[in-house]
């Protein structure tokens, strides 16, 4: 088990100035793992940081996932959220209230009929009720 880094560590790791906006949010993505949208983001960052903006917030999240320092998970409503956790996991996603909850998984191994495909990425995503939800659907 490795000792957490920084958010300001990580950035640095990965070769890319620490700036204000990024360390912010990362820092954010890394306490809030509940899989938030840029809107989600700036909403809850702006009140104590008034010079942030949505459009800033959108270039610092495709900045992070490009550097792999977060992933994007695209929900099935088209809206993009993003994650700190970069470890391969699964995620579900609740029809009804929109949550999407992590689960532990491994990828499958890709079948044969994919031999000499370049596979970017793989991701598992289930969808249904979360356990909250599916007690009021009957
Ligand atoms: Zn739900
Ligand atoms: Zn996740």
């Amino acid at each position: 088990m490795s000792i957490e880094l920084s958010a300001q560590d990580r950035l640095r790791e990965a070769g890319i100035r620490v700036t204000t906006p990024r360390l912010i949010i990362f820092q954010y993505l890394i306490d809030n793992r509940t899989h938030p949208t840029c809107d989600r983001i700036y909403n809850d960052l702006k009140d104590a940081n008034p010079s942030l903006s949505l459009a800033t917030v959108y270039n610092v999240t495709e900045k992070l996932a490009e550097e792999k320092l977060v992933t994007t998970i695209v929900s099935p409503d088209g809206e993009r959220h993003y994650d700190s956790v970069i470890d391969f996991h699964g995620h579900f996603y609740c029809d009804t209230c929109g949550s999407i909850f992590d689960f532990k998984c491994k990828p499958d191994r890709l079948p044969d009929c994919l031999k000499g495909a370049v596979v970017k990425s793989v991701s598992y995503m289930a969808r249904g009720f979360c356990p909250e939800c599916a007690l009021h659907v009957k």
